[in-house]
């Protein structure tokens, strides 16, 4: 761990040239790893010449066809799905190690494939480091540390909870190790209802919040209520794409930091996000490719339309070239922060607008923001989702504060208004009686477009 938190200052200090050579030398060494060790990257990898240490003359791999050689993939030959497979259906075993030494991580993911992870000791070291050193190392500032000092160092997270997701597997695992950590560390299960989402934040005051980007807007909008009163130092927002309005709520209604992250299971603490609100890639330890449609790569300033990860930590499932759907925009130039490592700014597979068909047949594309801005804004509305369940319909889940009986007709005009001014009118706006619902892996979005 020492000499792994020595390396991060020194390739943070010492900048762009040191982040390269450590890509080279670690690629290096994966590839030799995966070729001696995994039948499948043995095989992919059969025509290549015997030393590759640039990422671009690799093959690119995929979720599906990775969980469709699941027992070809891994260096260690005694992991198999099937045994993997025995493993998570246990609960208990959230958080437990592997065959005594392995962290197991799932994910449901937008493509709709489980995928199902399982990382060494020799990851976890470099993901403790890099909180250590990195991520708390840069968003604490030295009045930060003191100030937890004596309000005591609490971290709340709003996580998926009851499987084995990245974040809650590892606040598990950090408990499991030291039990006194419980006092420290509480997970409130973003599948809990909104009055117990409150009420477990509320009562633990925690000095860091951490959670999905929509839960933290749902708090936000909490606070504002009155219902929520916490002051978190810092509050960090994951997993999802932050909107500049939902950004701006939580900024504004939260006296402390806010800070991005930007991780997936397959490598949770791939970037953090700085006060340019620019997330800065860990690349000495993962190599992340914003490329295009063919996997060409994209030059900087410009959308990809999805991002390879090489995760050059974990040694004993491979990921290497491996797309990760996610569309990705390279910082040009140097970030004014002064940090050095490259800097992207993500838009998750969030589909950010809604397509409908005309009378006359055109198609029109209502962004979801518009949709989602309306609800915001109809008083007694505490929580809602807006889904295109149809190709002319939407479908609206409302959860409403007491007495706010008109809030559905409300809701109701305003959308019809603007379907209309659209000439959507041939659209329908329906009541589900049901409340907001969250996707298996617990992410919460207010507006879902037909997919
Ligand atoms: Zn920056």
């Amino acid at each position: 761990m020492m000499s792994v938190l020595w390396d991060l200052r020194r390739v943070r200090r010492t900048g762009p040239a040191l982040v390269a050579e450590r890509q080279r030398a670690r690629l290096a060494d994966l590839v030799a790893h995966a070729r001696a060790g995994s039948p499948y990257y043995r095989q992919l990898y059969r025509d290549l010449p015997d030393h590759v240490d640039d990422v671009t003359a690799l093959p690119v791999t995929t979720k599906t066809e990775l969980m469709a050689r699941y027992d070809d993939w891994a260096t260690d030959r005694d992991v198999t799905l099937a045994e993997v497979r025995a493993f998570i259906a246990d609960p208990d075993r959230i958080g437990a190690p592997y065959r005594d030494r392995y962290q197991v991580v799932t994910t449901s993911g937008t493509s709709g494939v489980r995928g199902v992870f399982v990382q060494d000791q020799r990851m976890y070291t470099v993901l403790s480091a890099l909180t250590v050193a990195r991520a708390s190392g840069s968003w604490l500032s030295g009045s930060d540390y003191l100030a937890m000092l004596r309000r005591g160092n609490r971290v709340a997270a709003v996580w998926a909870t009851g499987g084995h997701f990245a974040g809650y597997s590892t606040a598990r695992r950090l408990i499991r190790e030291r039990p006194i950590r419980q006092r420290s560390i509480r997970v409130i299960s973003v599948h809990s209802t909104l009055d117990d989402l409150v009420a477990g934040v509320g009562s633990f005051r925690p000095t860091i919040l951490n959670g999905y980007a929509s839960a933290v807007a749902l708090l936000a909008r909490e606070q504002r209520a009155g219902r929520l009163s916490i002051r978190p130092l810092l509050v960090i927002t994951s997993a999802e794409t932050l909107t500049e309005q939902d950004r701006a709520l939580i900024r504004e209604t939260f006296p402390g930091k806010v800070r991005d992250q930007y991780g997936c299971s397959e490598f949770m603490g791939l970037a953090h996000g700085c006060r340019h609100d620019w997330l800065h890639v860990n690349a000495d330890w993962a190599i992340l490719e914003p490329v295009d449609e063919q996997f060409r790569p994209v030059p900087p300033g410009r959308p990809s339309h999805t991002v390879l990860l090489t995760n050059l930590a974990n040694r004993v499932q491979p990921i290497i070239r491996y797309d990760l759907g996610d569309s990705v925009t390279a910082r040009p130039g140097p970030c004014p922060c002064g940090n050095p490592l490259p800097a992207v700014r993500v838009r998750g597979r969030t589909a950010e607008v809604l397509s409908f068909r005309r009378p006359d047949g055109r198609k029109v594309a209502v962004p979801a923001l518009a949709l989602g801005t309306l609800a915001d804004r109809t008083p007694g509305v505490r929580m809602f989702q807006i889904i295109q369940d149809g190709p002319q319909r939407l479908t609206v889940r409302l959860l409403l504060e007491d007495g706010a009986d008109r809030a559905w007709d409300q809701l109701r005009s305003a959308l019809r208004a603007l379907l209309d001014t659209h000439n959507l009118s041939d659209v329908r706006v329906e009541r589900d009686p049901r409340p907001p619902e969250r996707t298996p892996g617990g992410k919460f979005r207010t507006v879902v477009a037909l997919s």
